[in-house]
């Protein structure tokens, strides 16, 4: 391996521009994998294009204009023995209308397009053709994520060099039989530069056996970073708790229900958990209503019983502040103190509720994101639960073993919202153990879900309307074409006065993103305590809301949102023994993919199912948010198309840590140079 500054070509400018690719040093540059090719190796028939696809071209010009127009422009019809295509430009300058001149025989390159007068190509790169003119170049052309002021072809070059002079060098990392037959070495001469008779849609897919031994090699190194991170935190002491269980049969006891089999096997993976002297880190998975929190208070009475204090952060206000209320009811008659922590707090009550967590008067603390701030500190923090809509940072977690005191560190709990796919929770969550609640608690009425085009929005409305009067309880969701909390925020509030002026007998409220923390939850209290009957919301309330008594939800565009959002939607209802209803109007037409994932919606309601298609419709980005997807930071790897690698990867992961460290740690240098290192390897 060398700096890349010692390879020919490259000074001081490409040096910096190579750095803001994150590409240092030669073995960087040969893992700067190619996004796409293209073949320039062989001349393509003008009666074999196919549009939206780039082609080597060669032919005749046979007609030269100008086309009339604002901007000066340059048409050029080109002609082989097969068919032709029209050129345009609209940068005419000297070298452009000395090569396309009338007769001349031209070689192009660029992406078929269907034009005014049938196919055409703008700006394709043009070369005159002579009797010297060599043939093409005898590979596929690599494609490379580049930035400004770095071509392609220095790219290209500066590949050629790094694989002449350096890809010997490469140790190989991986145990032999998962390389299928590929060196490290002939797997990245085959990717960087592809044979002329390879299969470019098998390399457009990723599906090249060169490419997937490459892929498997960096699920392996991501799986290995989060057996490496587990192994880091859990060999720091965690406080064990074996409680007699006093709280939580008191707790059991005050319930108008007992709990599902489900429910208690998980409770009981959670309690064996924190008997253990090393942190517990769990994940439960549930369907959206499938007790999840009462799992979570649980886990917190064994934790308080000995004197430790749990903290429970929810991702929004309306949230924590349900869970606070929750709470309050449950824990308080058996004496125990439940306390409120929100970024909104300010002054005084803020200083109060510190005071008190500091001093241990609070024993369980509910809260948002403010809980993990610098300023916040434990008497004894012994349990953190996660109520999370959406993945939270895997790095956020490691920084709550800071909390614990006593130089212990936290158990952890986090319960998803969204049911996540095996395979995604393996690379995701990897780091933790999973429980799964798989089964609802008795006495749900499914519900029944209808698709209903726009125009009949109308007869929705007023059937809905009928039926809150007649004492049902009822959402509708506005969400617009363009997705924006503002927007729809104004579209619901615009449904809020015409509902108003429409039926003021009828009691309705409203709730959006933009208005404060403390409007939202007044107006939530009186959703829940059916003081309102309608509450038109925006996707604000997707998550984990619970009004047991609302049994009829109405969502506006539903084809623009992911399945699982109206899954998370959808849930919001079907939580009491009156039948519920959902009602999904959509616009037309519909995309054969909007289609689709309609029909799932009306065809299903178990959680799971409907994330596995949303992983292979949407991709992982829907699934854990696009942020988080990115921040999982694969370069050949992608997640929907891979999967089925994941289990062997996390195994032979498990192997190379235990077997080999120091190649363990050289994978991870390869694969994720940025990720933090744990003393553990
Ligand atoms: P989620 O898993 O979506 O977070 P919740 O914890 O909000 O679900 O529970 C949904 C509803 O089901 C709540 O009203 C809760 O009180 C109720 N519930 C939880 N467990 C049971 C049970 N074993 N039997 C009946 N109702 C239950
Ligand atoms: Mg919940």
């Amino acid at each position: 391996m060398a700096a890349v500054h010692q390879l020919q070509g490259v000074g001081t400018a490409s040096t910096a521009l190579l750095e803001k690719l994150n590409i240092f040093s030669t073995d960087d540059l040969l893992f700067h994998l190619p996004r796409d090719y293209e073949d320039r190796s062989t001349i393509i028939a003008m009666n074999q294009l196919t549009v939206g696809r780039s082609y080597l071209l060669e032919g005749v010009v046979k007609g030269v204009d100008f086309p009339p127009g604002k901007r000066k422009s340059m048409a050029v019809l080109l002609q082989d023995d097969f068919g032709k295509v029209t050129l345009r430009f609209y940068h005419v300058y000297k070298a452009l209308t000395d090569r396309a001149k009338l007769g001349h025989r031209l070689r192009i390159f660029g992406e078929v397009r269907v034009g005014a007068r049938g196919l055409e190509l703008y700006h394709p790169e043009i070369q005159l053709i002579t009797e010297h003119t060599p043939l093409p170049k005898t590979e596929l052309t690599a494609i490379y994520p580049a930035t400004d002021g770095l071509t392609q072809s220095k790219l290209r070059d500066y590949v050629k060099q790094a694989l002449k002079q350096h890809s010997e060098e490469l140790p190989e990392l991986l145990p032999k039989k998962f390389t299928n037959g590929y060196a490290l070495k002939q797997a990245l001469h085959y990717i960087h530069q592809p044979p002329v008779d390879a299969n470019m849609l098998q390399l457009a897919q990723g599906a090249h056996p060169a490419q997937q031994r490459l892929i498997f090699e960096e699920l392996v190194a991501h799986q290995i970073s989060l057996l490496a991170r587990r192994a880091y935190i859990q060999q720091i002491a965690a406080p064990s708790f074996v409680a007699s269980q006093k709280f939580a049969q008191a707790l059991l006891a005050s319930l108008p229900f007992s709990l599902t089999a489900a429910q208690k096997r998980v409770s009981t993976e959670i309690m064996q958990d924190l008997q253990q002297n090393k942190p517990m880190l769990r994940l439960v998975q549930g369907d959206v209503g499938a007790g999840k929190t009462l799992v979570a208070a649980i886990a917190a009475c064994h934790t308080l019983e000995e004197g430790w204090q749990v903290a429970l952060m929810a991702p929004t206000e309306i949230l924590a502040e349900q869970h606070y209320l929750n709470f309050k009811k449950w824990f308080e008659p058996l004496g125990l103190s439940v306390a409120w922590l929100s970024g909104k707090q300010k002054g005084k009550a803020r200083l109060a509720a510190e005071q008190a967590i500091k001093n241990g008067t609070a024993q369980l603390v509910i809260g948002t994101h403010a809980l993990f701030q610098d300023t916040v500190g434990f008497a004894q923090l012994g349990l953190v639960i996660i109520d999370e809509q959406h993945r939270f940072g895997v790095d956020q977690r490691l920084a709550l073993r800071n909390k614990g005191g006593n130089n212990m560190t936290p158990h952890q709990l986090v319960m998803t919202a969204t049911p996540i796919p095996r395979t995604l929770a393996m690379s995701a969550y990897g780091d933790l153990d999973t429980s799964v609640i798989d089964e609802l608690p008795p006495g749900r009425t499914p519900i029944q879900t209808v698709t209903i085009p726009l125009e009949r929005r109308e007869e929705v409305l007023l059937r809905t309307v009928s039926n809150c009067m007649a004492g049902k309880q009822a959402y509708w969701v506005c969400t617009l074409v363009e997705q924006s909390e503002t927007l729809d925020a104004q579209a619901a509030e615009a449904m809020f006065q015409d509902i108003q002026l429409r039926f003021p007998e009828l009691n309705v409220g409203l709730v959006h993103g933009k208005m404060k923390a403390e409007e939202k939850q007044a107006v939530m209290q009186q959703f829940k305590d059916n003081t309102l009957q309608l509450l038109i919301a925006t996707t604000v309330i997707e998550v984990g809301v619970d009004v047991p008594n609302a049994s009829i939800m109405v969502i506006e565009n539903a084809e623009r949102l992911g399945l699982s959002q109206l899954h998370q939607l959808r849930g919001r209802v079907g939580r009491g023994a009156t039948a519920s209803f959902c009602a999904l109007l959509y616009k037309h037409p519909l995309s054969q993919n909007g289609q689709e994932r309609l029909r799932i919606m009306r065809e299903t309601n178990d959680g799971f199912m409907i994330a596995e298609k949303d992983l292979e419709i949407r991709g992982p980005g829907e699934l854990l948010g696009t942020k988080q997807t990115g921040d999982m930071g694969f370069r050949v790897a992608k997640l929907e198309r891979d999967n089925h690698l994941l289990n062997q990867a996390h195994y032979v992961a498990q192997q190379i840590l235990t077997a080999d460290p120091a190649s363990a740690d050289a994978l991870l240098k390869r694969w994720l140079p940025e990720a933090p290192r744990y003393a553990y390897i």
